[in-house]
């Protein structure tokens, strides 16, 4: 591999192996995983449960690490390092968003959405304007003073989003980001998703049940036993 295929991809991982020890024998969660995501692309990963797709985000994600296999993030090599290095990667260059917001209760829509960059010592008042910025970008302006508990699953959903955006990163990883909304609200959130994507330019790998939504993304993978296979469609 050329080191320009590298730096092109914001995430690339060549024949990931994991595997987990249980009682009852060995679970080969990812078999070879080869997986190349470029800047401004967003992909979307569909399985069913429990065929690994968890373990693939948490693996690319660099908060679990692979048995076997190579990895890149925005062209760094990411296998091997240590936790630090690891750590320092993982909150340059990604985002995460989960099936639950993981908001904090206590704090307002626009210090949930702060708080990433105030963990990295960025002054208040700057950090609030970012993340006013970034909140103006998912449609919630009009809800910043508002707490979790005062917001929809999907305003929440949308803050969480915000949060995961507010340090600009290559590459957001959202794991089944629409799965605890309703389809209505589900089909919005992809919307901005791919909104989101086309204003700026942010990746995204997103893994999601729903063949519907899958189809908004540039490119669809199918998981299967720890298997990651593309599903190139033919016209017709
Ligand atoms: P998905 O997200 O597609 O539902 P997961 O990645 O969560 O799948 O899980 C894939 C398989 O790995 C499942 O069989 C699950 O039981 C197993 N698994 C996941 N995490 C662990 C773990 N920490 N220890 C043992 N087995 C695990
Ligand atoms: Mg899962």
């Amino acid at each position: 591999m050329t080191d320009s295929t590298v730096a092109d991809a914001v995430l690339r991982a060549e024949r990931l192996v994991k595997t987990y020890d249980e009682g009852a024998g060995r679970v080969e969660v990812l078999r070879d995983v080869s997986l190349a995501v470029h800047a401004h692309e967003m992909v979307a990963v569909v399985g069913a449960s429990g065929s690994g797709k968890s373990t693939l985000l948490h693996v690319l994600g660099l908060l679990d690490e692979a048995d076997a296999g190579q990895l890149w993030i925005a062209g760094q090599a990411a296998t091997g390092l240590d936790e630090r290095s690891r750590s320092r990667l993982r909150n340059r260059a990604l985002g995460f968003v989960y099936q639950f917001h993981h908001l904090l209760p206590e704090f307002t829509a626009l210090d949930n959405v702060a708080m990433p960059l105030i963990v990295r010592r960025c002054p208040r008042p700057e950090a609030r304007e970012q993340a006013a910025a970034i909140l103006d970008q998912v449609g919630l302006s009009a809800r910043a003073a508002h707490f979790p508990g005062q917001l929809s699953g999907g305003e929440r959903q949308r803050v969480a989003l915000a949060r995961a955006l507010v340090t600009q990163p290559a590459c957001v990883l959202a794991d089944e980001p629409t799965g605890n909304l309703d389809r209505h609200t589900a089909a919005a959130m992809f919307d901005l998703l791919a909104r989101i994507n086309q204003d700026l330019g942010t990746a995204f790998v997103i893994v999601t049940h729903d063949p519907a939504l899958a189809a908004l993304a540039h490119r669809r993978f199918y998981m299967e036993a720890g298997v990651l296979a593309e599903h190139t469609e033919t016209a017709g």
